[in-house]
């Protein structure tokens, strides 16, 4: 499918291809909640790199998040590129040169309606604030760090690939 997406003052409108839309993935991290997560959480998707089009480029900005290596105090710039809107600050879309071919759009940027997930996965909640609530029950998968099945995965083991 065809999503469309844009920053909350419209400086920035984008549209990529994704078929795998289901926003089911609540990453807890540090950088999530501060940059993207008013809930605590950011939610991002993915789509194909190549497909990504997008109107207002001059407005986007690129933040790199240096994160700290174990207990040592020395600090590591992030693959992770966070495109964001420099006028008004929303968060548009995630992009890493490891996996060049896909782009991660933060589902709060993307206006076209996406299907809901019948569950969920909580990630990174080993950094989760003490006032986030992190939802618990059957329909929710949580995990300290990082998730052991792709965002790719999850759709193709549910049948939930969207052409
Ligand atoms: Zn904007």
């Amino acid at each position: 499918m065809r999503l469309k997406g844009s920053c909350h003052c419209g400086a920035v409108r984008f549209s990529l291809r994704s078929t795998t839309p289901y926003p089911f993935m609540r990453c807890y991290c540090s950088i999530c909640r501060k940059t993207a997560g008013g809930g605590g959480y950011a939610i991002n998707i993915m789509g194909e790199a190549k497909s990504l089009k997008v109107h207002g480029t001059e407005n986007v900005s690129v933040y790199q998040a240096r994160i700290a290596e174990g207990k040592s105090k020395r600090k590591k710039l992030s693959e992770a590129r966070r495109h964001f809107c420099s006028k008004c600050g929303s968060a548009l879309w995630v992009s890493d040169p490891r996996w060049k071919e896909w782009v991660y759009p933060f589902a709060s940027a993307i206006d076209t309606p996406l299907p809901m997930p019948m569950e969920e996965v909580e990630i990174m909640v080993d950094y989760a604030a003490p006032w986030v609530e992190v939802p618990r029950g059957p329909e929710h998968t949580h995990f300290a760090e990082y998730p052991s099945e792709s965002i790719a995965d999850w759709h193709r083991k549910r049948l939930l690939e969207v052409p």
